[in-house]
């Protein structure tokens, strides 16, 4: 179900091309991908977690295939995914030519790391004989080892004046200029199909060098960090770098990458999406109250498992948790069902209208059986999602554990 609403950030114009069935660039929805981190010759395993970054709304999916018994498996593989498969290939363009021939429907190729033109063109000629692009990317890592002389050198004199600034602008003209190099090879092959990636560690490298390569080519843009890190860290880094880009109308697919379960990646990818008006919200969207010092439930334990209880419901119907009475009703305008907490019981609120009021410990199942009602409806015809704010009166205050009646005040969390 998609009731959802997309926001109209005004998009950088780029070209379109295709992965398998999925259109990228030219203003086509933004495209969540991510990568398998199996061994991808085990084919149940990789097909397993394919299916799973695909259920959890992962557009097209990577695999490595650095061995021949990789690019072996790529057939049945194919034969089994829901969504088009990338062939990330390194240093051997025979794994590009066996990926090509399995059938993939797009390569990640690094002409950097392969030494002799003629191989890059036989990969480039047997894209274009089967109509499938190339994303062709430099990161910070590699453009320094190469041209790690003029890197140190600028470096040292940037230090010396005191200044890194000097530093992170030589960087990101260094990977336009690579990628121009790397390109002239494709537009000598008349070879069009290609995505571009620059990618650095550091958020402000990577924001800068998208929106130079964005004002330069335009070709797509793969959005992304390298080596972001684990979640608990990596999360912000992506956020800051990729959401800044986002919001600009740059970039057209993206993948946030985690030293951690992939499935991860595609959560907060799409939660990206979805905070920027970037892609319609197909599931539920919740909003909680921070608490404070006016809360008398144990508010965070029943967010987390409104939260788990929220991912069984397939209808973008927006739950708001909130603390008290006090001033809830003013914070979550907008939500379609809401629960308001105070001493010993919640009062209920779907679409603006007061349903029920339930003891502390029926909050849960009373919250969840009015989402499921309303979704139920909505799925049925019989209501919409409110996509303009909802009128939440607010109701009489509840008593504090003393007896005491809690002031209204309204914005002063
Ligand atoms: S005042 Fe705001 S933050 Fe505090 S408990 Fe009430 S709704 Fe939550």
């Amino acid at each position: 179900m998609n009731t959802g609403t997309e926001h109209t950030t005004k998009r950088q114009r780029t070209r379109q091309m295709r992965i398998g069935n999925i259109p990228v660039g030219g203003g086509a929805p933004i495209v969540i991908q991510s990568m398998t981190s199996t061994y991808t010759y085990e084919i149940d395993n990789t097909v397993a977690q394919i299916r799973k970054l695909a259920a959890a709304g992962c557009d097209v999916v990577r695999v490595a295939v650095p061995d021949a018994k990789d690019t072996l498996a790529l057939p049945e593989i194919l034969d089994q995914s829901p969504v088009p498969i990338v062939a990330d290939v390194h240093f051997h363009y025979e794994r590009a030519l066996e990926a090509i021939e399995a059938g993939v429907h797009k390569i990640r190729l690094n002409p950097g790391n392969i030494q002799d033109r003629q191989k890059v063109d036989r990969v480039i000629a047997a894209c274009r004989e089967r109509g499938i692009p190339i994303r062709v990317g430099v990161n910070e890592g590699s453009v320094v080892e190469r041209i790690d002389k003029e890197v140190r050198s600028a470096q040292k004199a940037d230090l010396a004046q005191g200044s890194t600034q000097g530093h992170s602008s030589r960087l990101v003209a260094l990977m336009v200029r690579v990628l121009e190099e790397y390109l002239r090879i494709f537009e000598d092959n008349n070879f069009h199909d290609v995505v571009l990636a620059a990618k650095s560690i550091d958020a402000t490298i990577v924001i800068d060098a998208y929106r130079a390569i964005s004002d330069r080519f335009d070709y797509p843009l793969h959005l992304g960090l390298t080596h972001a890190g684990p979640p608990e860290t990596g999360r912000i880094r992506s956020i800051a770098a990729l959401g800044t880009l986002l919001a600009e109308g740059i970039g057209d697919t993206l993948r946030i990458s985690y030293a951690s379960d992939p499935i991860y990646e595609v959560e907060d990818a799409k939660e990206l999406l979805y905070s920027l008006g970037l892609r319609a919200r197909t599931e539920p969207e919740l909003i909680a109250c921070p608490t404070c010092g006016r809360i008398e439930i144990d508010l965070v334990d029943l967010v987390g498992k409104v939260r788990r209880k929220l991912t069984e419901i397939n209808c973008p119907v927006k739950v708001a948790v909130m603390g008290c009475v006090v001033n809830g009703p003013g914070e979550c305008e907008g939500a379609d069902v809401a629960i308001f907490a105070g001493k010993g019981k919640g009062i209920i609120y779907v679409q603006g209208e007061q349903k029920q009021t339930v003891p502390e410990d029926r909050m849960l199942e009373a919250l969840l059986d009015e989402c499921r009602s309303l979704a139920s409806r909505v799925e049925a015809g019989k209501a919409t999602l409110s996509n303009q704010t909802v009128d939440i009166v607010p109701p009489d205050p509840l008593p504090r554990s003393d007896g005491s009646l809690p002031l209204r005040v309204v914005n002063d969390s």
